[in-house]
């Protein structure tokens, strides 16, 4: 029996494609989905998903059908998930850390070590930055026995794309429940503006913004020019606390002026730090996958997003799991996922 999926439901875009990937590779589950990305301006397959469905049928040797570029049909059926040295390339500036959270966790049940190397864009609007994954996802789920180190070789803005990103996947051993329930108090919070190819002063002004809202020191600002194939700028605030530490992000575009770009920071900033849950509202939607695989757990965040609600549906139309969100105080909510054997 194929399950079934509306690409329509919900939030409506590419998460409901890679979950469903990455469920479907390790369960062994087909699937067809219809009306891919349908609340999207532009329907159908990207190049983004059509490289996460290519890679996922490339490691699980899968038969997909409907794999072109704008498809908004898909039928995949897995064969035999397979641990390996894999690499991928977007062609595009498409998020290379979306493709990345498709594959890692598949691959973290193919009983072997596994290596991806994946070109792209690595600092994209509506997508995890990199330092999101490596310093807010990845240790995360170490906690709940996880093996996922990651590392950044090139940073890629769009539109030019041209980043990379590697990964070591090594298999799931010992899964534990995630409890992470208070913050706790806020240790350190650093900015950092990135700069490819586009004057210094811009970053310098981003910081500034960020230094002034925060009353951030000197030494806790950053300005840092890296390489890439195209301009690109990203505003990277980092909120470490005793449990968590979270990645907050805005990406500069052509005619937004740098205080602007900043000021989306400062705003995502304050949202997270005046609602005091531990898990962002990003970070909430993207555990639930990595913790309905392993040993569940719970977590506390605000308001759950859309991304979050579909995402638990897609969940559960491949794993026999509860997922749960309740309000426990006013702007807070707990997310119980409680795997059924
Ligand atoms: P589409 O083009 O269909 O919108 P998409 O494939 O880019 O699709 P979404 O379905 O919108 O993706 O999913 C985007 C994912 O990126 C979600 O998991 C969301 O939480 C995450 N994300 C978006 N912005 C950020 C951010 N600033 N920091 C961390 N994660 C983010």
């Amino acid at each position: 029996m194929m399950i079934e999926i509306d690409g329509a439901e919900g939030e409506g875009g590419g998460q409901i494609i890679r979950t469903a990937l990455a469920l479907s590779m390790v369960t062994r589950e087909p699937f067809r989905m219809r009306n891919v990305r349908a609340a999207r301006d532009r329907p159908g397959l990207r190049p983004q998903h059509l490289v996460a469905v290519q890679a996922a049928a490339t490691v699980s040797k899968a038969e997909a059908h409907g794999a072109v570029l704008g498809s908004t049909e898909l039928v995949f059926v897995p064969r035999a998930l397979t641990a390996g040295e894999y690499r991928f390339d977007i062609g595009t500036a498409g998020s290379t850390t979306l493709v990345l959270q498709t594959l890692a966790p598949a691959l973290a049940f193919a009983g072997e070590p596994s290596t991806l190397v994946i070109d792209g864009g690595t600092h994209n609007d509506k997508a995890p930055p990199f330092d999101f994954l490596a310093q807010a996802f990845a240790p995360v789920i170490r906690r709940m026995g996880w093996s996922l180190s990651l590392e950044l070789h090139r940073h890629g803005f769009y539109p030019r794309g041209g980043g990379r990103v590697s990964a070591t996947v090594m298999p799931l051993a010992a899964p534990v429940p995630l409890e992470l329930l208070a913050r706790g108090p806020i240790a350190a919070c650093v900015a950092r503006a990135l700069v490819a190819r586009l004057p210094r002063h811009i970053g310098v002004r981003e910081v500034n913004t960020v230094r002034e809202s925060f009353s951030l020191p000197i030494q806790r600002a950053a300005v840092e020019e890296v390489g890439g194939v195209g301009p690109g700028n990203a505003v990277l605030l980092e909120i470490a606390a005793e449990s968590i530490t979270e990645v907050i992000s805005a990406i500069g575009r052509k005619g937004l002026p740098a205080e602007l770009v900043a000021a989306e920071a400062i705003r995502q900033a304050e949202d997270y730090l005046r609602l005091g849950a531990p898990v962002g509202p990003h970070l909430a939607d993207q555990l639930l996958l990595p913790m309905a695989l392993a040993a569940g757990g719970r977590f506390r965040t605000s308001h759950p997003s859309l991304h979050a609600v579909t995402n638990a549906k897609v969940i559960r139309k491949f794993l026999a799991c509860s997922i749960e969100m309740t309000e426990i105080v006013s702007h807070q909510w707990e997310v119980n996922v409680t795997p059924r054997a």
